[in-house]
C-alpha cells in the first residue's frame, strides 16, 4: 500500500543516516522526495538510492530532486523552499528536519563557539525550515505533516552534551507549539526521538561507551536509521491524521542512566 502516493516531501539532512533512510523510505511509499543537504554532492548521492516513483505506474521515472542548503541561514533556507516550489510547483506536504550536529564537550570545558554552533544548526535550523514550509503550506491553503528529529537527550540528558540536549529539548517544545498554532490549517506537528540509532554520527562514540550503552537498552541493541524512517513514515501519513504535537521515542525503551 502505497500511503503517500502524491505528496512531496522535503527531507534536511538527506544525505548520510537517519535522513537518507527517511528518503528511501517515503520514495518506497510513494512520495516524491526533495533531498536537502549542507553536502549537495551526499544529497545527489541518495537520490541514486531510491525506488518509489519511478517504480509506480503513472509517475515519471527521476521524479525526485536533490538541493544544498545550511538550514541554519535564513535566507538560504527561504531560498531552498523557493527552489523546492519551482522545481515541483507545489509546496512540500511533507517537511522532516534530520539535519543535525553534534559538538561534544563538558560544561566546565564547551566554547561558546560550540554551543552557538549546535544551536544554530540543531534549533535555528529547525525553526527557519518549519517556519518557512509553514508560510508556504497556510499561503497556498495546503495541509501538511512537519516531522522534527529531537532526541532522546533532549528528554534525559547526556554526558557531555549541555548543547545537544538543549538544543533537543527545544526542538520538542518548538514542535507542541507549533502543533498548537497551526493545526486549525490542517498542519500537523511532531517530533520524533531517536535513541542511540548506528550512523556515521556515532562514529564518533568510542566502541566502549556504545558497548555500555547497548547493555543498558531492554532490547539489547542499538537502533537502526530504518527503525526511524518507519516511525517517520507513519508520522507522515494519514494513518497518524489525529496525532499532532507528539514526542514519539525510538530507542528500544530508554536507557536508565
Ligand atoms: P549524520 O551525521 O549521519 O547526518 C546528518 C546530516 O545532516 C549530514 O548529512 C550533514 O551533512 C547534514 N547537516 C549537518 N549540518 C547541516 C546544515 N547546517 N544544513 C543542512 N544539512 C546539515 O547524523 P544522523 O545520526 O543521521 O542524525 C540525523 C538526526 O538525528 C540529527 O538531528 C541527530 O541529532 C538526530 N539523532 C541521531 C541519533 C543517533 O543516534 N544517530 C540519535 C538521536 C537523534
Amino acid at each position: 500500500q502505497l500511503r503517500l502516493r502524491s505528496a512531496l516531501a522535503l527531507i534536511t539532512g538527506a544525505g548520510s543516516g537517519i535522513g537518507r533512510a527517511v528518503c528511501v523510505r517515503l520514495a518506497r511509499e510513494g512520495a516524491t522526495v526533495a533531498a536537502c543537504d549542507l553536502d549537495g554532492a551526499a544529497a545527489r548521492e541518495t537520490l541514486g538510492l531510491l525506488g518509489g516513483p519511478g517504480n509506480v505506474e503513472g509517475v515519471p521515472r527521476g521524479a525526485h530532486a536533490a538541493f544544498q542548503a545550511d538550514v541554519s541561514e535564513a535566507v538560504a533556507t527561504r531560498r531552498l523552499l523557493e527552489q523546492v516550489q519551482v522545481c515541483f510547483s507545489r509546496p512540500p506536504s511533507i517537511v522532516v528536519s534530520c539535519a543535525g550536529i553534534i559538538r561534544d564537550g563538558f560544561l566546565l570545558h564547551m566554547s561558546e563557539d560550540d554551543w552557538d554552533k549546535v544551536i544554530s544548526v540543531n534549533l535555528k535550523g529547525i525553526f527557519l525550515v518549519t517556519q518557512a514550509a509553514a508560510q508556504a503550506l497556510v499561503s497556498n491553503g495546503c495541509h501538511g505533516s512537519i516531522i522534527n528529529i529531537s532526541s532522546i537527550v533532549g528528554k534525559v540528558g547526556n554526558m557531555g552534551q549541555t548543547n545537544y540536549a538543549a538544543s533537543k529539548a527545544g526542538v520538542i517544545g518548538l514542535t507542541q507549539t507549533v502543533a498548537r498554532e497551526l493545526g486549525r490549517h490542517g498542519i500537523r506537528c511532531n517530533s520524533v526521538l531517536p535513541g542511540f540509532i548506528t550512523t556515521p554520527m556515532m562514529q564518533k562514540v568510542p566502541q566502549k561507551v556504545l558497548d555500555q550503552v547497548t547493555g543498558m537498552i531492554p532490547m539489547g541493541h542499538l537502533g537502526d536509521p530504518q527503525d526511524v524512517a518507519d516511525v517517520v513514515a507513519f508520522l507522515a501519513s494519514d494513518d497518524s491524521g489525529y496525532i499532532t504535537g507528539a514526542s514519539v521515542e525510538v530507542t528500544g525503551m530508554r536507557p536508565s542512566w
